[in-house]
This record gives structure tokens, sequence and C-alpha cells, in this order.
């Protein structure tokens, strides 16, 4: 099972309408895509979070070489090489997003060389995976009372599809998420509804949010504070009984060991994408267990990163778990996405707000490559 090639794929699509977080506002969704062959022909899949240039910059120049001719089946074996090979600039950033990817696709080849799908190398269920939807995004061609009320009526839309649970973006400013997720509360009395401000608040800005989603029973608080302020997290973390959640921006088993030992979380958010790939990602949730806390992945990007996650989901552990057990609720975004929606011609399908899991061996997609070519980045294009 010798590795024969790597190819990485940065992929742009252009938006129709921008769509707007609190740090900025995408006009494009940029990812990044890997594409392992065997010398049998047996490929993989996987997919990188990140900068998507430089990622396929690091998998050309630096990985691939030191991954061609060896045993695909050896991935943890492979993923200690890499690590040890660029072990002094890899801690954390663009070369741990390419490790991410080229992992993931070395779990989908084991799957497809063993004929069995990626869930049950893990242990896993087939059970279907309630999914919520993330959306709600900030617009910025309405004044902010008509964008909130366009927001709500999105909202509505995607209880109809069956999701019962949403994810809101604030961090705009305080004055408009707190009528944001009051409103939200008002509108959706009976629903599930988590709050994400992006690192966008300092710690009393924060308290005070925290203290007004406690009020309105939200789900969780995603990333109140700036990712490396553990104390901090720690602190509000104490203050609420809103559950704290993060980790979206961290990476490796040492980097949520630090969250750990700070007790900054009660969800840890790894991407299996960015923080280490489904390796990585089995060595952190066995940290987030000892330190009792729940792990909901971060999933925002294509069908691989969306069929790892939810096979990683299928296997998490309970946290400490009882008969009518909470279930793990998998990312769903639902914003425009060209390239997610057009290059895969196999998936995990989404019906009712739930993921089924197809019986597809490995990670369960395959990617039509004709149509993948024409949303490769070219030399010179922005991809921001
Ligand atoms: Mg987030």
């Amino acid at each position: 099972m010798k590795i024969a090639d790597i190819q990485c794929f940065p992929l742009r699509s252009d938006l129709n309408r921008a769509i707007g977080f609190s740090q900025w506002y995408y006009t494009a969704k940029n990812n990044c895509l890997i594409k392992i062959t065997c010398e049998d022909g047996t490929i993989g899949w996987g997919e990188c979070y990140g900068p998507s240039m430089a990622i396929a910059s690091s998998v050309e120049h630096h990985f691939k070489p030191l991954l061609i001719g060896k045993n695909a089946l050896q991935n943890e074996h492979l993923w200690s090489h890499l690590w040890r090979a660029y072990h002094d600039f890899n801690r954390s950033g663009i070369f741990m997003a390419a490790i991410s990817g080229l992992d993931i696709a070395l779990w989908d080849i084991k799957g497809k060389a063993l004929q069995v799908p990626v869930r049950t190398l893990l242990g896993g269920s087939d059970d279907p995976i309630p999914c919520y939807a993330t959306g709600m995004y900030f617009r910025n061609d309405k004044d902010e009372p008509e964008m909130l009320e366009e927001l709500l009526n999105e909202a509505t839309g995607y209880l109809k599809q069956g999701y019962d649970f949403l994810k809101v973006k604030i961090g705009k400013n305080i004055e408009f998420d707190r009528e944001l997720v009051s409103q939200f509360r008002e509108r959706f009395p009976g629903t599930k509804i988590a709050a994400d401000s992006n690192h966008a608040y300092n710690f009393k800005e924060a308290l005070d949010m925290a203290q007004l989603l406690e009020s309105l029973e939200y789900r969780w608080f995603e990333e109140p504070l700036a990712p490396d302020n553990y104390a901090d997290m720690a602190r509000l973390r104490q203050s609420t009984t809103v559950p704290i959640a993060a980790g979206e921006c961290e990476q490796t088993r040492f980097g949520f060991e630090r969250l750990a030992r700070a007790g900054s979380l009660d969800i840890y958010q790894p991407d299996i994408a960015y923080c280490g790939g489904l390796s990585e990602f089995q060595k952190i949730i066995a940290i987030a267990s000892a330190a009792h806390a729940d792990v909901v992945p971060h999933c925002w990007g294509l069908k691989v990163n969306q069929a790892v996650a939810a096979s990683a989901i299928s296997m998490l552990p309970d946290n400490p778990g009882r008969f009518e057990g909470r279930s793990v609720y998998l990312e769903m975004d639902q914003t425009e996405h060209p390239v997610r929606d057009s290059i895969f011609t196999r998936a995990h399908s989404i019906k009712d707000g739930m993921l089924h899991f197809n019986d597809s061996t490995g990670l369960g997609v395959e990617v039509d490559e004709s149509t993948l070519l024409g949303y490769v980045v070219k030399v010179n294009q922005n991809a921001q």
C-alpha cells in the first residue's frame, strides 16, 4: 500500500452575497482538499482547515517528499514521522493544518483498504447523527433591524427543514448582540440555540453576555474571549451555568492540554481538519474525557470534514452519560458554498436535521475531479 502521489487542491468560489461574523465579511469561500494516491490505485481524500495556498505549499514542498513511497496503512507512524521532521515549526499553525488533511486522507485509504467505513475503524456506531444549523451570519447590505428580521426568518427555514438546534453569530456590537439573542429566544422559545462570538469580547463584555445567555437558556457560549486567554475563559466558566465552548483555533493534544489544565472549557471544539487530523483528535478526546468536558467537533468546510466529524462523533465517549443521554450534534454550515455543493458525487445524506451514514468504505465521500478542477485557485489569485 505504497503512497505514489499526493496532490493538494486550494479551492475558491465567490459568493453571491457577503456573509459576516465578528471579524470580517466573506465574499468567497476558500478550502483545501488533499488527494493521496497509492500504487494500487486506492485514493484517499483529506481536507485542511485554514489558509489554502499556504497549506498547499507546505504539503507540496515539505510533507509530500516525506510520504512518497511510505506505507499508507501506517498512519500513526507517519503522523509521528511528519511531526518529528518539522517539530521546530509545526507545533501549531499552517503545518499542523497540512498534517491534519494528510492524516484524514490516510484514514480514508485505510478504510477502503480494509473495506470498512472509517467509523467502524474507530469503533463507532452507524446511528444517524443529529445536526445543528450554523447560519445567521451578518449582512452588510441592510441596516441592523432589517437584518435581524432576515436572520430570524432564515432560522425559521432551518426549523422547517427539521433542525431543532440553531447557532447564531454574535460579536457585532454589544447592543445589537443583546437584541439578537433576546429576539431569537422570544421567537423560538423551545429551540436549542447556541451563540458564537468568534473571540470578539473582553472579559467584562463576555461576562455580561454570559449572564444574558444563561437567563435565556442558551446551549453554549462559543469563543467568548481570545483563544489564548485561558485564564479568563476559566474565570468566565466559573461565573455562569451557560457552557463555555472553544477550540476551533487550537491544535494538538498539547494545546488542548493547556485548556484542560486551566479549566477553561465545558465544551472542546477541535476541528479535525486543523487540530492534527483524526489521529490527533483521538488523543484530544482522551484529554477532554479526563477533564470531564464535552467534545463537539468544529466543522466548517467541505463534505470530507463533515464525514470525518460525523465518524468521530459516532464514537465519542459519554460525559459521564445516562440512560436518557445527551446527543452530540454535528455542525452543519448552511451558508452559500458552491464548491461544497457541487464537487461531491457521494456523501452522507442530510435529512430532517440528521446525518445518515451511507455504507461506503473509508470516509464515504467521492469527488468529481473535473468539477473540482474548475475551482482550483490560479497562481496570483487572491485566496483570502
Ligand atoms: Mg465558531
